[in-house]
C-alpha cells in the first residue's frame, strides 16, 4: 500500500486534525488526514458541550447545533444556582455529527481522508510513519515533510519521540451516556457537584434534540475502577433518567496537565495531544481548535520558508506559550491544583466553590457585553 507524498500528514480526524487540515488544504497545501476509525466521529467521547463563541469564530452551520443554552444550573449539595442569560452561552452538539462536518469541510477544501487508517509509529530522524491498513491488516509508510499530531490525549507524538502530552501524567477519566429521549424538552446545562462521592470532578447533564447526555469526570487515580459504577448509580437514583435508554456510552482519557513541548523534528501536536483541555471543565475543543489554527499558520510558514526542523518549528511552542489561550489555562490548572491540595491538607472538596466562582465571572463578563 502506498500513497502518494503530500505536503502535510494530519494524524486523527478529530476536531483537531480537521481543523489543521481544513485551513491548510484552504491555503492551497495537499493534506492526507488519517484517521484510525471507520468514520470521524465514531468513537469520539463528549458531553457535546460548546461555547456559543464557537459557532461565530468557527462557522459552525446550524444544522450541526442541537440546543442553544441560555440557562446554566450548578447543583453544589443542597444549593442550585441557576444563572440565564439573553443570549445563548452554549450549544450542544453530537461528536458523531460535529466530527463528520469538520472532516467534510477539510475534504471539500481538498485535503484527503483516509479512515481506517491506525498510525502506529513516527520515526523523527526519516520523516517517516508507519501505518495499519485495519481492513487488510497490510503495513505501509510514508514520508512526510510535516505531520501534524491530532490523535487525542494518547498521541503517537509522546510514544514515538516524546513529544506532545504523556499519557500517564495524571489523566483524568470522562464517561459520557447518551440517553434517548424523543423531543427532548430540557433547556438547560446542569452540573452537579457532589462533595461525598465525587469529591475532584463532577457529573454533567447536556440536552440535545433526542438525548440527554449524562456523565462524569474525574482524576483516574482518585476514581480507580468506579467511574462507570458511580455514573450508573446517578442514573439510577433519578426516577426522570433511570427510565431512559442509552442509545451510546462511551469513555475517554482527558489529559490533565498540558505538554511542555508542542512540536518536534517535522511535527507539532495539537488539541488533546497537546494537553489543551481546560481542566476545570474537562472542556478540549475550544482550545485544541485554536491551538490547531495556529499549527496551521505555521505549517503554511514552514512551507514559505522551506524549513522543516525542529528549530523552526520551536516558535509554535514558543507562540503557544505567549498567547493569551495558555495563560488562562495556566490559571486554570494552578485553581484545579489549589483545590486538590486543599482536599488532601483539610478533607474538605473546594471544586465546587471554585466551579461557581468562574461561572459567577463568566457570567458578570456575559452582562457587561
Ligand atoms: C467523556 C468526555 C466528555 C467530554 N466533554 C466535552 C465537552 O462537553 N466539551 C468539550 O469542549 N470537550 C469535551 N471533552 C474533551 C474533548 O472531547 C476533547 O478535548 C476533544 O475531543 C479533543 O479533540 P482532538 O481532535 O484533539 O482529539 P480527539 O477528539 O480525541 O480526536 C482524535 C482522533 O484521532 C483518531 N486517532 C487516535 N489515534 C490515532 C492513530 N494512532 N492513528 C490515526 N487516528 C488516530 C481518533 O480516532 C480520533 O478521531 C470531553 C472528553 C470526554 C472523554
Amino acid at each position: 500500500m502506498s500513497a502518494s507524498v503530500p505536503d502535510v500528514i494530519v494524524v486523527g480526524a478529530g476536531p483537531c486534525g480537521s481543523t489543521a487540515a481544513y485551513e491548510i488544504a484552504k491555503a492551497g497545501y495537499e493534506v492526507l488526514l488519517l484517521e484510525r476509525d471507520e468514520y470521524p466521529g465514531q468513537y469520539n467521547s463528549c458531553g457535546g458541550g460548546l461555547g456559543n463563541f464557537l459557532v461565530k469564530k468557527f462557522d459552525l452551520p446550524e444544522k450541526i447545533l442541537h440546543k442553544k443554552i441560555r440557562t446554566v444550573q450548578l447543583h453544589l449539595g443542597e444549593e442550585i444556582k441557576t444563572y440565564r442569560a439573553e443570549q445563548p452561552i452554549y450549544v450542544s452538539i453530537k461528536r458523531t455529527e460535529f466530527d463528520r462536518f469538520l472532516a467534510g469541510r477539510a475534504t471539500q477544501a481538498g485535503a484527503q481522508l483516509r479512515c481506517l487508517q491506525k498510525v502506529i509509529d513516527y520515526d523523527p530522524y526519516h520523516r517517516r510513519l508507519k501505518i495499519l491498513d485495519r481492513p487488510s491488516g497490510a503495513l505501509w509508510d510514508i514520508q512526510g515533510k510535516l505531520v501534524i499530531f491530532a490523535d487525542g490525549a494518547t498521541t503517537q507524538a509522546w510514544t514515538s519521540c516524546r513529544v506532545g502530552v504523556d499519557p500517564a501524567q495524571a489523566p483524568i477519566i470522562g464517561i459520557a451516556y447518551e440517553l434517548g429521549y424523543p423531543d427532548n424538552p430540557h433547556e438547560a446545562f446542569e452540573f452537579f457537584f457532589d462533595e461525598q462521592k465525587l469529591a475532584y470532578g463532577y457529573y454533567w447533564i447536556f440536552p440535545t434534540k433526542d438525548t440527554l447526555n449524562v456523565g462524569m469526570g474525574g482524576p483516574r487515580d482518585k476514581l480507580g475502577g468506579q467511574a462507570g459504577r458511580m455514573l450508573a448509580e446517578f442514573i439510577a437514583a433519578r426516577t426522570d433518567l433511570a427510565q431512559l435508554k442509552p442509545v451510546r456510552k462511551s469513555s475517554g482519557i482527558i489529559p490533565g496537565r498540558l505538554a511542555s513541548q508542542f512540536h518536534g523534528e517535522g511535527i507539532m501536536v495539537v488539541g488533546d495531544a497537546g494537553g489543551f483541555v481546560n481542566p476545570l471543565t474537562g472542556g478540549g475543543i475550544y482550545l485544541g481548535m485554536v491551538s490547531a489554527q495556529m499549527a496551521a499558520r505555521e505549517a503554511c510558514e514552514a512551507f514559505s520558508c522551506g524549513r522543516f526542523d525542529s528549530p523552526f518549528f520551536s516558535r509554535y511552542t514558543r507562540r503557544i506559550k505567549t498567547s493569551p489561550y495558555y495563560a488562562g489555562l495556566k490559571v486554570f490548572h494552578a485553581m484545579v491544583n489549589y483545590s486538590q491540595r486543599h482536599l488532601k491538607r483539610t478533607g474538605r472538596p473546594i471544586l465546587g466553590k471554585i466551579f461557581k466562582l468562574y461561572s459567577d465571572i463568566g457570567d458578570i463578563a456575559l452582562r457587561k457585553l
